[in-house]
């Protein structure tokens, strides 16, 4: 089918096989690519009850038909499976090049089976493809071997690669590549290390088939035209993410101390403008994109070399650990990339065992000797050492993710837990914001943001109403933002620098040559949606509402300061938005997909009604 590479490579970590098998066309056409054709995949290939870090487990990458193309941002593909970090659905998207790279070697996935006997690397180059030892890059950090496969293999070689904290299966490791791009969440670079899969090198001279390759470039150009025109620009480009720091920090959801509050008093040694200033060298963007928010920086106080931060790491390991410095950021930053842990993961982890810390619940014996004080950065580094190396007690604890460290500890500290479906919670506090606050207990692979971006409609609408059209909302933003990781295209040129989505079906009926309508593309999306849904259903005995409890702080703590300060959410009224939200889906009370919802999108067979 046009707009697809047309193969899928299988990989066999236990014998070492590797073959490769046509693309199937009626899955993409129900499912796109991306995020779609690695839920799909999912469902019908890793049988229930597999462990996580066992060999039944797989690891889908998967590009989507826009990826590599010309269309604005087509820089994304896809990470799926079974999550170690909460037992469920986990899918994590990743910019950069390699994407492009591999639809060049010829290939829209690469499906990761078995458990190799020993360290390995994949090693593409266009239609040769082998594992290689890699026995001797096992213990170096991501960085360390990316810079080193490319001084062996070539430069123009694309590299993925785990760090030390995938190698010793930390629940919540990422995959690195492009020195600074991850796919950070649900622990897809711990699967990866329990494969023991080091790294996978790609290098691909094809090309990808358009069907109308005229009508293709039209559409791509009026695209970038629109990016490249929006009053946006120049400031997203000179500060990416962190452009949101000080909106937040002013609106009460900058995460700090936990989330103990959304504000912080440091807030401006942390803002964009400080940033840039002290720190970002250059920008950097990934594979096709108008509008880059890379940001590559150097730390003279420490010497270090970083994408970063972007606005999640500075939230969740700046503010939320009270760090005030710039530099001490960028500085844990650079560690838990060079280490391969999610920072997202990483900074709850950590803000949660300072708070206990600081309320007498973990000791100075438990920490290993380390004053967990709010704001100690040396401390910070220090248990990301030891959370990557699995460490003393303490790291090997918070090793596991917020939600079993606090059931470990017990002593009431699961009120500080800030986590979803046992995924922390990116960076956006929910004290008073029943939008964000709904897309949180609700996002498909745990508490992570980029489902549901809805805090500005929260601010635009009244920030504590509890209404059917907030929940709609929150289902609508669920649909076009994960439909964006199905064609493999980035999601920011439409939030930031509003780039129409009316570009998105013409694009993709001009590359294939079949007729997509926005409204198909967003059925499609739903379908996905409700799949993964049945896949928690199928994985996680007893799942449903209770699985879309929030976080207990924003339903039973007023915010300490800022201009939330006093506020939170009631419980009725987090239950009421999650009553309108089941209702708007089609689910029942307990938020389980019905009969009708199923065969109306097309799911009926494949889940065996
Ligand atoms: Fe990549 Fe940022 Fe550009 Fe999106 S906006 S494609 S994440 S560089």
């Amino acid at each position: 089918m046009n707009g697809y590479a047309g193969q899928i490579l299988r990989v066999n970590l236990t014998d070492g096989s590797v073959t490769k098998e046509p693309t199937p066309e009626q899955v993409i056409r129900q499912y796109l690519g991306g995020r779609g054709l690695g839920a799909y995949l999912l469902w019908t290939e890793v049988p229930q009850g597999a462990d996580p870090l066992g060999p039944e487990n797989k690891l889908f990458i998967s590009t989507g038909p826009l990826s590599g193309t010309l269309f604005p941002g087509a820089g994304k593909m896809d990470f799926t499976c079974k999550s170690p970090l909460t037992g469920g659905y986990a899918s994590a998207s990743m910019g950069g090049i390699l994407t492009a790279e591999l639809k060049y070697a010829g290939y829209d996935a690469i499906i990761l089976e078995g458990v190799s006997p020993k360290p390995v690397y994949l090693y593409i180059d266009d239609s040769k493809a082998e594992l290689r030892d890699a026995s001797l890059y096992w213990g170096l950090g991501s960085f360390a071997l990316e810079k080193r496969l490319k001084e062996e293999l070539g430069e123009e070689f694309q590299i993925a690669t785990i760090g030390p904290a995938g190698e010793k299966l930390v629940k919540y490791a990422c995959i690195n590549h492009d020195f600074g791009r991850q796919a950070g969440r649900g622990g897809v670079g711990t699967v990866m290390g329990a494969k023991r899969l080091k790294a996978i090198a790609v290098r691909g001279s094809g090309g990808i088939p358009i069907a109308d390759v005229a009508g293709f470039l039209r559409v791509a150009k009026e695209a970038y035209r629109a990016c490249k025109q929006a009053d946006m620009l120049a400031e997203w480009t000179r500060y990416g993410t962190m452009i949101v720091t000080s909106w937040c920090d002013e609106n009460g959801t900058l995460p700090t101390r936990n989330f103990q509050s959304g504000s912080f008093e440091h807030g401006l040694n942390i803002y964009a403008p400080t940033f840039r200033a002290k720190i970002v060298l250059t920008d950097k963007g990934c594979f096709g994109c108008p509008s880059p928010c890379g940001k590559y920086s150097h730390s003279p106080k420490y010497g270090i070399y970083v994408e970063g931060p972007e606005y999640e790491t500075n939230g969740m390991i700046g503010s939320n650990l009270g760090l005030s410095d710039i530099e001490d950021i960028a500085k844990a930053n650079q560690l838990c990339d060079e280490l391969g842990l999610d920072t997202i993961s990483t900074g709850g982890c950590i803000a949660w065992a300072m708070e206990c810390y600081e309320k007498g619940v973990l000791n100075r014996e438990q920490t290993g000797g380390l004053d967990l004080r709010f704001g100690n950065a040396e401390a910070v580094f220090a248990l990301i050492e030891q959370i990557a190396h699995r460490d003393g007690w303490l790291g090997n604890l918070l090793a596991e993710g917020v939600k079993q460290a606090a059931a470990e500890v017990g002593q009431g500290s699961d009120r500080w837990a800030i986590q979803v479906k046992g995924m922390e919670q990116s960076a956006y506090a929910t004290h008073d914001a029943t939008s964000m606050l709904l897309a949180y207990m609700t996002a498909d692979v745990g508490a992570h943001h980029n489902r549901a971006w809805a805090i500005t409609y929260d601010i635009a609408v009244g920030r504590d109403l509890v209404t059917p059209e907030k929940a709609a909302k929150v289902v609508d933003l669920q649909h076009i933002r994960p439909l964006l990781d199905c064609l493999g295209c980035c999601r920011l040129q439409w939030v930031e620098l509003g780039m129409p989505l009316t570009s998105y079906a013409p694009a993709l009926t001009a590359l294939t040559g079949v007729d997509y309508s926005w409204e198909d593309l967003l059925h499609i999306s739903e379908r996905i949606w409700n799949l993964t849904r049945i896949y928690w259903v199928r994985e996680v005995e007893g799942f449903g509402r209770a699985w879309d409890a929030p976080p207990r702080r924003f339903v039973e703590e007023p915010a300490s300061s800022g201009v939330t300060a006093g506020r939170f959410t009631s419980p009725e009224a987090a239950q009421q938005m999650l009553d309108f939200y089941y209702q708007r889906r089609g689910w029942d009370a307990n938020g389980i997909p019905t009969p009708e919802t199923l065969e109306r999108l097309g799911l009926a067979e494949l889940v065996g009604l």
